[in-house]
């Protein structure tokens, strides 16, 4: 399925889940952020801000968790932000799929206005790798356009929307920016979310559009329908259908996050929790059990 054929079934996507649904997971994520704040210290003026990657890695392995992130630019997160920014512009202004060339030059004038490094970067590459980063460009940000909504006011498009909820009187918040987004309130159309990837379809993308749903669900009393995640790199498109089990799972999610962030607030020392994803560890040459894991 495409985001495009999505929309065109809105009338087949799931009724949004609201009401007492809802309240009753606020309660339970308001029970844990208020005792797992009391006991950490965080407050109003001095919060812990939560994330989707922030989540994940507290779930996963909490050395990471605690670990500082590289900035950096290559050659994958380059075609990631250029995918990410012709899908942007598409939700706002037509982009003809058929012309690839243009719809990349569009993505680069965008990440140039928001101050991203790629332009800056791609500047730096010979011709022959430049060439070569336009091709690959070109053909993801064609897949991904071929399958995009062609613009329809009633479905309020809109990019980067902040999800964003408070708890324990804001000593916790949880939040994301989403890619896209169609319908939800004030329309009468169902919420649909989209969130876009550069690379290729990754199982863990599946909780991270639980957290949107969620967090959208809490801050509009009213579910998105439906959460996708559109993968530039194997053209795949998952859909997640935002039923009460997948809020549910969200809750549980960041009750363990909040669990684990109380545990490192305490002084306990990160636990490390070796997998598949050591090799992209910032943490991993300092990592013993990350480097067996690598070995
Ligand atoms: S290398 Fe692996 S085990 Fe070590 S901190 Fe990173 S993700 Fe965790």
């Amino acid at each position: 399925v495409t985001v495009a054929e999505l929309l065109a079934s809105g009338e087949q996507l799931p009724e949004p889940v609201k009401g007492d649904v809802l309240d009753e997971l606020r309660g339970v994520l308001e029970h844990a952020a208020t005792a797992a704040a009391g006991n950490a210290g965080w407050t109003a003026a001095e919060p812990l801000r939560l994330t989707k990657t922030s989540v994940t890695w507290l779930i996963r392995c909490p050395r990471r968790a605690v670990t500082p992130g590289v900035d950096g630019m290559g050659r994958d997160i380059a075609l990631g932000a250029v995918v990410d920014a012709a899908t942007k512009v598409a939700t706002i202004r037509r982009l003809d799929p058929d012309d690839q060339a243009t719809a990349v030059s569009a993505a680069l004038g965008w990440l140039e206005v928001d101050g991203d490094g790629t332009a800056a970067w791609l500047g730096t590459l010979p011709a022959d790798e430049r060439a070569s980063f336009m091709a690959d460009a070109a053909d993801r940000v064609g897949r991904m356009l071929a399958g995009w909504p062609s613009l329809d006011p009633s479905w309020w498009p809109r990019v980067d929307e902040w999800v964003r909820v408070h708890l324990g009187g804001g000593s916790i918040s949880v939040s994301g920016k989403v890619d896209a987004a169609f319908g939800g309130p004030p329309t009468a159309r169902p919420g649909v979310l989209v969130e876009v990837k550069g690379g290729v379809w990754r199982d863990e993308h599946r909780g991270d559009a639980h957290l949107y749903g969620l967090l959208a669900g809490l801050r509009d009393g009213r579910a998105p329908a439906a959460v996708a995640t559109v993968c530039a790199g194997d053209g795949r498109v998952n859909v997640e259908q935002i039923r009460p089990a997948v809020l549910e799972s969200a809750v549980l999610r960041i009750t363990e996050a909040m669990g684990e962030a109380e545990r490192l607030g305490h002084g306990e020392v990160p636990d490390a929790n070796p997998g598949p994803y050591c090799v992209t560890c910032p943490a991993l040459p300092d990592c013993p059990e990350g480097r067996r894991e690598t070995a």
